[in-house]
């Protein structure tokens, strides 16, 4: 079993069940029964193991060929739980463009527990290099940046940090295994929401970590066991079925980006389209080193005389709705929607204008979707 395809529909073979049943049960026991009293059985209490989970968490270990993964209830569970291993007095480096929650988690949080925080411009090797000091232990960021899909390069910020002994954690949400694996370039640790594409139906909220070493395993399952937050049976069930057609799904998601990345290039309403490969900036080689595509969301800016909020009321098969990875297109305008808790200066500042709209590109007709857009903002 060696292809990514076969390992997302097979897993691994963790099936006790004498059945003859052809995905694993959902154990929704919270309590096993001990042999004896001094015996510690292989399962003894849901929260510290659960079959059903430990299927999606081997499921995704495997799939970014990590150590061992674990399954948490939120993307913001699973952030939390890597985050949750680290002590006052120590230093992460993080990207000044990640996830607004996980902004939220930082400086409303982790701050007021003293671990130290130094935000970077993670573009910028030698600003990385600067913000190293003795007591840093790991740099935090996103691959692809949200919401203008700026590529973040995994092998040249481990190879620099790595010699100062601090980790690399990735957020590789928009990507997902299928057109990345950041532990093979270098990262130590790699979260998902798997809320998003891993799961893929808007139906299920759900986090991953998956880890490089035992070490690692050890501190997060630690965490994972002693706060608790973990996903439960059903959920993890969902989870394991929606990766299952991770390929297929990513596939037509690639498929429809692409046609309405080249759809948007031609438009004159359009003064630039945002999508990883085409920024005509360095990261453009990243894209093409790391990425084995750019993924299912593009960001737009329309020029000043676009009324973009009404166009977005004519929308007849976009939803006007935050998240993306789903079977459904959705639309956001991350001024107003994604990124309204961030300062207008800020917002601003990092090119969060009212004019900008991500487009979450789901598995529909292109031709519909770029019918709709069409009708919706070219006229
Ligand atoms: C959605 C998201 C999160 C948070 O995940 P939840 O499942 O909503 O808790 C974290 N990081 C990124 C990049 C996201 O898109």
């Amino acid at each position: 079993m060696t292809g990514f395809n076969t390992k997302l529909v097979h897993g691994i073979d963790i099936n006790d069940n004498n059945t003859g049943a052809v995905v694993v049960p959902v154990y929704s026991a919270t309590t096993y029964q001990y042999g004896k009293p001094n015996e510690l059985p292989r399962w003894d209490y849901a929260r510290s193991g659960n079959p059903t989970r430990e299927f999606v968490e081997k499921q995704i270990a495997e799939l970014e060929g990590g150590y061992r993964g674990f399954a948490l209830s939120s993307g913001m569970a699973a952030i939390h739980s890597v985050f949750a291993t680290f002590r006052p007095g120590d230093h992460i480096i993080i990207s000044n463009s990640i996830y607004g929650g996980t902004f939220r988690l930082v400086n409303e949080y982790l701050k007021e527990l003293e671990i130290e925080f130094t935000e970077v411009n993670i573009q910028d090797l030698a600003e990385i290099e600067a913000a190293i000091k003795p007591n840093t232990k790991a740099i935090y960021f996103e691959v692809v940046d949200n919401p203008l899909l700026r590529v973040a390069s995994v092998k040249q910020i481990s190879a620099l940090v790595s010699q100062y002994n601090v980790l690399t954690i990735v957020d590789n949400t928009f990507l997902t295994p299928y057109l990345q694996q950041p532990l093979k370039l270098g990262a130590n640790i790699v979260i998902h929401s798997a809320t998003k594409y891993l799961n893929g139906h808007s139906d299920n909220t759900a986090g991953l970590v998956v880890v490089d070493s035992a070490a690692l395993a050890d501190k997060v399952y630690f965490i994972q066991n002693a706060i608790g937050g973990i996903l439960s049976p059903e959920n993890s069930n969902l989870l394991r079925r929606g990766i299952q057609t991770l390929a297929v799904r990513m596939d037509r998601h690639l498929e429809n980006t692409h046609k309405l990345v080249e759809y948007f290039s031609k438009q004159s309403i359009v003064a630039k389209v945002h999508y990883p490969g085409i920024q005509n900036d360095a990261s453009d080689a990243i894209a093409r080193d790391e990425l084995r595509d750019g993924g299912g969301v593009v960001t737009v800016t329309f020029v000043d005389h676009v009324d973009v909020t009404a166009a977005i009321e004519k929308l007849k098969i976009f939803k006007l709705a935050v998240s993306l990875g789903s079977v459904e297109s959705l639309v956001e305008t991350p001024y107003n929607m994604s990124h309204a808790e961030l300062p207008v200066e800020e917002r601003l500042r990092l090119g969060i204008t009212p004019q900008l709209v991500r487009i979450a590109v789901g598995l529909e007709d292109s031709t519909d979707l770029i019918a709709d857009i069409d009708q919706a903002f070219n006229n």
